[in-house]
């Protein structure tokens, strides 16, 4: 199979809402009057964001959640999508696999595979997303204020205890691991919750490197501190909730750890004002997606941490860093 039969066979559909799309010099896309594009990239590196031999399907949907991801952080609506992709060799069963994955998350948010790039290489899948928003309301890091409460959504830290378990640093039961293990693989893009955060949230991004690198960018961008509660993050780990953790056998230090910084959650972490409290609610319940209220911006700078005892708890959670 050469380079075009791969593209007609995996990656080529009958367009739909773009003008034009595979097959051409560039895809052409018609913007709504009166929405902005919102575009984010996010590249996969096999051996670096995910391990040789992941299952393709998961690799599949995990390329365009990571990117899903960032349209959600900014409240856009997903449109289109172009995937650059380097193989080290035609493996029918691969590109079955991976296509299958990555169309399946398509079609779940209406957005189209409109172009790429097919290269031999080492395995290296990249992303370029494009969204939309109504023009003045994307959600923004800069927009957090003194006084805000601080939210973030969903569950934290699973990924990484997989990858803990992964790397045998820690033991999981069975059924323990593979939960985890698929908030690794198979992400959750809360694209809904983005979309509907709109004119609620005051900033908001997505929690990728983890919680408090993440959130460091938000207090930055938007010259603020924050503090937070560290009952509440710790709660949020699925996996300890999960039948056969049983007995609670994980280490304290470990739930901090992958809770406040362990990457790969690909939750959104936002404030809003105090007087936004039911807006934020009703938003995550017309989204279906949990929402957690963590902690709350400060004038100060910095990130306090507050330990059950509402005492300052030492901050000795790195978040990932490609170059640290
Ligand atoms: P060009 O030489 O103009 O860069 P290519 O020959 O690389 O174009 O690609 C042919 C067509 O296939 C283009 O429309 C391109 O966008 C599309 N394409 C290439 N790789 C992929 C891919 N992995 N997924 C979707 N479309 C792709
Ligand atoms: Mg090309």
């Amino acid at each position: 199979m050469g380079e075009f039969d791969l593209i007609a066979r995996y990656f080529t559909r009958p367009v739909r809402r773009a003008v034009l799309g595979v097959g051409d010099d560039c895809a052409l896309l018609a913007p709504t009057p009166g929405m902005q594009l919102a575009v984010s990239s996010d590249m996969l590196v096999e051996g670096r964001h995910f391990f040789a031999g992941t299952d393709a399907r998961r690799l599949g949907h995990k390329a365009l959640a990571v990117n899903l991801s960032d349209l959600a952080a900014c409240g856009a609506r997903p449109l289109a999508f172009t995937l650059a992709l380097a193989l080290p060799a035609v493996d029918a069963a691969w590109l079955q696999g991976f296509s299958a994955g990555l169309l399946a998350l398509a079609d779940a948010h209406g957005c189209e595979l409109i172009g790429g790039d097919t290269t031999q290489g080492p395995l290296n899948i990249c992303i370029t997303v494009f969204g939309e928003v109504p023009a003045g309301q994307a959600l923004l890091r800069s927009g957090a204020r003194a006084g805000d409460d601080l939210y973030v959504s969903g569950t934290l830290g699973d990924a990484r205890l997989a990858l803990e378990a992964l790397q045998g640093h820690t033991t999981l039961a069975p059924g323990v691991l593979a939960t985890a293990r698929q908030r690794l693989e198979a992400p959750t893009p809360r694209v809904a919750l983005g979309q509907a955060l709109r004119g609620v949230a005051s900033s908001a991004l997505d929690v990728s490197d983890g919680l408090l690198g993440d959130l460091g960018h938000i207090l930055r961008a938007s010259g603020v501190g924050a503090c937070i509660h560290t009952t509440e993050t710790i709660k949020l780990i699925a996996a300890s909730a999960h039948p056969e953790s049983a007995g609670g056998h994980f280490d304290t230090e470990l739930l901090h750890q992958c809770t406040l910084a362990g990457g790969d959650d690909y939750e959104l972490a936002f404030t809003a004002p105090v007087a936004q409290r039911a807006a934020v609610a009703a938003a995550a319940q017309a989204s279906a997606t949990p929402v957690t209220r963590i902690g709350c911006i400060e004038a100060a700078p910095g990130l306090r941490l507050i330990d059950a005892h509402g005492q300052p708890m030492p901050q000795r959670y790195a978040s990932f860093d490609h170059f640290a």
